[in-house]
This record gives structure tokens, sequence and C-alpha cells, in this order.
């Protein structure tokens, strides 16, 4: 195949990322990447750059709605400083139980997707807002979606399975996964020597852990939604329901319209709690490591929470594959936030791992662990577009997925 212009599209709850590459046999160079960052806000962010980091957009404009911020992007791709997309791959953190399979995009598709929109509410509206317009923008140019639960379908029916009652499993209520994508890079990064019994934890903003027996999903913290699994930026995580009861009858006091007392639920398990929640202060680790070093103690609680959560799903997640070989972190905090990759491992000499503080003591893609640590620890940085890339070239050759 000769070489193609391939747009890769990447929405977040109030961004729009978006990249291009030029993909071809094997070759994958990246033209420009950007960002809208801010939906909803008075002062959001645009930023382009091109493949040398030349600036070629920095701006802070108004983004009242998701509308503006895609009207940004669509006027940087229809610039005509680009090659026009022969192809576009979208992120799609969930499709719901009918759509499990990255495939092309239709308007069907998209309306089938959106009707699953409660199984990652804060994702799926902006998602099938952009893939709608960019049918639109682009009508003759074959658009992919590429999903985050695509990595995780090769959980056993055990980790997948809620314990509901089945009329709402027969709804698709079970265990999805989410940063599957990111899994998924990370899985390839380690090509062709992935080991059998692998942990990754990505701890970005949203934070989950996966179990992965040679280089498939045997399980993973998040649920149905992207709100279960360990505490996140602003989500609970796993949580006796009975405190969700507690309080949905609080809210229930004040508001007696059902749907929006479920909608003040979602924000409080979603937007208002996790490390946010807790300390009263912020959901970004660099805020929370600052009001730490100031003795912020509600901060310090936080980040508590946070570090012996993903400690302890380590070690149940050595129980499952019975053993470790390699434990991999990655995401914004993963790669950034010493003290976070410290404090998580600092009690898990007992299950091989040990850290070498001077290793440790980097950003970035480094091998962290003691040498004579029975457990490899790595930091890897996720190549998700890259991965977006590859079944984009896959699926426009109609090619099945080898795996
Ligand atoms: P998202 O899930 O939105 O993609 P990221 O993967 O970018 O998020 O991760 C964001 C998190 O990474 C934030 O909590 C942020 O504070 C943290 N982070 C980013 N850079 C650093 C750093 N230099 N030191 C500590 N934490 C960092």
């Amino acid at each position: 195949m000769s070489s193609l212009p391939v747009l890769v599209l990447n929405s977040g709850s109030s961004s729009i990322k978006f990249s291009l590459y030029e993909a071809g046999n094997g070759s994958r160079t990246r033209l420009f990447e950007g960002a809208v960052d801010g939906i909803g806000t008075d002062l959001g962010k645009f930023w382009m750059k091109d493949a040398s980091g030349n600036k070629l957009a920095d701006e802070t404009p108004a983004l009242p709605n998701r509308s503006v911020a895609f009207n940004l992007v669509a006027d940087a791709l229809q610039s005509g400083k680009f090659p026009k997309p022969a192809a576009i791959g979208h992120r799609m953190v969930s499709g719901g139980p009918t759509v499990l399979e990255n495939q092309k995009i239709t308007p069907a598709l998209i309306d089938e997707m959106d009707s699953y929109a409660a199984f990652a509410p804060l994702h799926t509206p902006i998602a099938v807002y952009i893939m709608r317009e960019a049918l639109r923008l682009f009508p003759s140019v074959p658009n992919f979606v590429i999903l985050d639960t695509y990595f995780h379908r090769t959980m056993p029916e055990v980790a997948k399975h809620m314990p509901i009652p089945e009329e709402y499993s027969a709804m698709g209520v079970r265990r999805y996964g989410a940063h599957g994508i990111s899994y998924e890079s990370i899985v390839y990064q380690l090509q062709p020597n992935v080991p059998e019994k692998l942990i990754v934890a990505h701890l970005g903003n949203g934070a989950s852990i996966s179990a992965i027996r040679s280089g498939k999903c045997l399980d993973t913290s998040m649920g149905l939604t992207p709100t279960g699994g360990l505490i996140s930026g602003t989500r609970t995580g796993d949580i006796d329901p009975g405190v969700l009861l507690f309080i949905l009858r609080k809210i229930a006091e004040k508001t007696t319209n059902a749907e929006a007392a479920a909608d003040q639920l979602e924000a409080v398990a979603s937007k208002k709690a996790g490390l946010l929640g807790v300390s009263e202060l912020s959901n970004d680790m660099r805020d929370l490591r600052e009001a730490i070093a100031d003795g912020n103690a509600k901060a310090r609680l936080a980040v508590d929470k946070f570090t012996w959560t993903i400690a302890k799903w380590i070690g149940s997640y050595v129980a499952e594959l019975g053993g470790l070989d390699m434990l991999v972190l990655t995401g914004g905090i993963g790669e950034n936030d010493i003290a976070s990759r410290a404090e998580i491992c600092a009690g898990l000499g007992a299950l091989g791992i040990v850290l070498d503080a001077q290793r440790n003591n980097v950003r970035g893609a480094a091998v962290i662990s003691a040498q004579n640590s029975p457990v490899t620890v790595r930091v890897i940085p996720p190549l998700e577009d890259l991965i977006i890339v590859n079944h984009v070239l896959r699926l426009l050759g109609g090619q099945s997925d080898p795996a």
C-alpha cells in the first residue's frame, strides 16, 4: 500500500485531540498534531504544531460548546497547508454491547453507539458528535471507529460478568474496561518479547489497571463505565453501592425528578469525587504534590488513597495471573510522578517488585526496577495514535485482526 494521510481524532469529555499521519507500509510520519481543550469554558486552549515542533497555532479562545471547538479543528484541517485525509480513525471509549469490533463508520453505526451513551457518559456524546461532523465535512473519506473496549474483548466471562440480576446483564451491563488503546500500544511496544504475566497501570486523569496474559487482556479495573475501578482524578472508582444509594436518597430529598437526580448522582461519582473529592483542592497530581509539600493533610490522604488502591489492585492481579513478570506504569502520572511510582511500589517487595530510587528518578520511558528485582518495572508512554493508525490501515486493506 502506498502511503496515505490518516487523520486521528481523539475526543475527551472536554477536549478534542487531532493528528495527521503519513502512513504506509511500515512507515508512520506525523505531519502535525493539535488539541482543543477546555470545551465549555471561556478560556479554552487551541494549539497545533508541525512535525518539527513548530507552533502552527497557540490560542486561548472562548469555547462555549463543542461546535465552536470542532470548527477550529475543521478550519485547521481545511487550511490547505496539509494533505486531505484519505482515512479518519476515531477513538471511541465504548460502543456498547453491540459495537465491539473496530470498523467503518456509517450513520446507522453512530446511532447505535449513541444509544449506549450511558456506557461512557462523559465521552460518547462528544465522540458521536465529532463522527457526524467528520462524515459531513469529508463525505467521501472512510471513517473508522477504534474502540477502547476492543483490547478487553479477550477477558473471560468470569471477569466480564457483573453480580447483578440477569435481566440487567441481558441489557449489556458487564465489565467492558477502558484505556484499551493505551494497553494495546504497550503490548505492541513490548513485542516481540511480551512477558507472559504482565500488569499495566494507565494512570492519567482517568486511571485503570489491567492484568494481561501473553499479550491478551485477562482482567481490567474499569467496569461498565470508566467510573469504576481505581480512584481517578474526579471519579470514585469501585465503591460500596450503598454509598451511591445514600447519596441518591440525599439528592432525592431535594428533587422529585428521577432523571435530574440520576444526573446529579452521576456528577458526584464522575466529576466531583476521586482525588478532587478527597483533597477538596484539585484532580491534578501536580497540584496535589505541591499541596503535600506545604503540609496539606487532605491532599496527602487523597494521594495515599490513590497509591494504596493501585497497590491493592496489583496484588489481586498477581493472584489472578499466578505471578508477575513485568509491571508497566503509563499515563501522565505513571510517566511523570516519581513519588507516586515510589509510593505504589513501596510495599510490594513481597510480590517481587523492588524499585531502584535512582532509576526511578526520571521522567518518560525507563526501567525503574532494581537490578535484582524479580519483577521488571518499566515506564512506557502509550502510543495510542499509532495503534489507531495501524487499525485504520488494516481496515482500509480489508484485513481482519490477526489476533
Ligand atoms: P488524560 O487522562 O487526561 O490523558 P494524562 O495522561 O495527561 O491525562 O495525565 C494527567 C495527570 O498526569 C494529571 O494528574 C497530572 O497532574 C499528571 N502529571 C502530568 N505531568 C506531571 C508531572 N510532571 N508530575 C506529576 N504529575 C504529572
